[in-house]
């Protein structure tokens, strides 16, 4: 028996009593117990139901992939006998009209304070389109059922629904497959998954995890934890005055103790994008696994995970148009399989005796419990959404609206951008001279403008440019131009409240 195969767990027989020192019974007879008592059930009149309700003439068969691929094992559900989704490539461009898009998201038609909202506080969270809604919807309303372990056809419907959202996931960030796609809660999950399952293999004391001044609170402290229990240290690579990393000073932190780099692809305060192809080559080169946090790219720009050639990637879905509550860890293949799981329980076992466990593969080693069923099934519609679009047309268009915003905003009197690298998307920090950050958030909420105004959950990236919090409206597809002029009208108004001492 191999004690380090992470598929494996193994207890020490001293340690396993029921206490009276009587014998378990074995699973075997528990269940030849329970199909007596069903025989004894039915000679009660079990079969009572008019036989007409169960004549399947006239009724047409659904096509469930799960129910026709599923030889249900005693290992439970397993990809080597589900195959059923093919991935769904990203469209560069699907022929959407973006301008139109604003239409598909009810919530965009609300008004606030009297005034039609305004939602630029996309950073935070995006809006969710019909499509997903009804999606949702239809799904509480037609499969709702616990995947992969029964035989029933809510079952089916619902655990197809839910690995077809997990081909869509793989296809939209272009894994090499559906085995690489893990579900989680989101980002913060992930990234904390990560941490737990990579410290006890990777991490010694005396190694290196190396992180930039960009990262959000959830890409800092899982590792400030880490560090704490193996006694590793944290490594931080700087920025220049523009919000970019400088890139030889990371490569001056790279060395062979470097374990784990784990790096944002587009700053949530800044709204800088990170090279992490080029960083991630980087790190490869003196053997350190690398995780990309894509909280904040996935919905501005394609993402192809197999070019970046990261190790982890992670993101939360509640950031591009699905619901809260869902997100992706995508790992590569070889190095998931050779992971121990995080979370025990039921879904993620091959198989449970009271001294020894062994764990499925992943993805499902790492999905223990019931996960969020519907809301998987919300995100690949919003997946299959945005390819109507394309993420290419999408950042496209986006960049337009960034340079624009940038534009107009730095024509407001004492505004200072905070963030203004070559490269940037979806965020417009800044400061005004002479006021709080929550006061002009606030004066914009009056007007039914939603922009984040505070620390972002990036302390030390605003104390990297000697602030405590910034404004920060941040951009979807669905803003428009006359979105961001709403905003600088206000700014202007506040100016001139400014100038006459109000
Ligand atoms: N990483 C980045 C860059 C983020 O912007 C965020 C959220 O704003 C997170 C991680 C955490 O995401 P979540 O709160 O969805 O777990």
């Amino acid at each position: 028996m191999n004690t380090n195969d992470p598929s494996f767990l193994k207890l020490n027989p001293d340690s396993i009593t029921d206490g009276i020192g009587a014998n378990f019974p074995d699973e075997r007879s528990l269940e030849k117990l329970a199909r007596e008592m069903f025989g004894v059930l039915q000679s009660f009149g079990g079969s009572n139901i008019p036989t007409n309700v169960l004549s399947s003439q006239n009724v047409q068969k659904e096509t469930l992939p799960y129910l026709e691929d599923l030889k249900l094992t005693e290992t439970g559900f397993s990809y080597s006998n589900f195959q059923s989704f093919p991935i769904t490539n990203i469209p560069q461009s699907g022929g959407g009209n973006i301008v139109s898009a604003r239409r598909d998201f009810p919530i965009l038609t609300e008004t606030v304070n009297g005034k039609p909202l305004v939602w630029l506080d996309n950073a935070a969270t995006t809006q969710k389109p019909t499509s997903v809604i009804e999606r949702l919807s239809h799904f509480y309303l037609h499969e709702n059922s616990n995947i992969h372990r029964a035989a029933h056809t809510l079952a089916a419907r619902s655990t197809d629904a839910y690995e077809k959202a997990r081909s869509l996931v793989q296809g939209f960030i272009g894994a090499g497959s559906v085995e690489e796609i893990v579900f989680v809660r989101g980002t913060t999950e992930g990234i904390n998954l990560l941490s737990n399952i990579l410290s006890d293999k990777q991490i010694q004391a005396g190694d290196e995890i190396l992180i930039t001044h960009l990262e959000h609170h959830a890409n800092i402290v899982p590792w400030q934890m880490v560090c704490a229990k193996k006694g590793a240290k944290l490594k931080v690579a700087p920025v220049d005055d523009s919000g970019q990393i400088i890139l030889s000073e990371y490569e001056r932190l790279l060395n062979s103790k470097t374990k784990i780099v784990s790096i944002t692809q587009v700053s949530n305060a800044l709204g800088t994008v990170v090279p992490v192809e080029e960083m991630t080559r980087s790190a490869h080169k003196v053997g350190a696994l690398v995780i990309v946090d894509g909280a904040q790219s996935v919905s501005h720009m394609p993402v192809n995970v197999q070019e970046i050639d990261c190790d982890f990637f992670v993101f939360s879905g509640h950031k591009l148009f699905a619901p809260t509550g869902i997100g992706v860890v995508y790992g590569k293949k070889a190095i998931l399989d050779s992971l121990p799981p995080w979370q025990g329980g039921g879904n993620m076992i091959k198989d449970v005796n009271f001294d020894h466990t062994t764990f499925q593969e992943a993805p499902f080693r790492f999905e223990a419990g019931t996960g969020n069923i519907a809301d998987a099934v919300g995100l690949g519609a919003a997946i299959e959404y945005l390819n109507k679009f394309g993420m290419k047309q999408i950042s496209a268009f986006e960049h337009d609206l960034l340079e624009y915003g940038t534009k107009e905003l730095l024509k407001v009197p004492g505004l200072r951008l905070i963030g203004t690298a070559k490269d940037k998307a979806g965020v417009l920090s800044f400061v005004v001279n002479g006021f709080k950050t929550e006061e002009i958030g606030k004066r914009l909420a009056e007007e039914g403008i939603a922009v984040r105004a505070g620390h972002h959950c990036a302390q030390p990236i605003l104390r990297r440019f000697g602030l405590e919090s910034t404004v920060r409206p941040s951009l979807a597809f669905y803003n428009s131009c006359e979105d961001i002029d709403a905003l600088i009208r206000v700014l202007f108004q506040l100016g001139s409240r400014n100038r006459i001492g109000i």
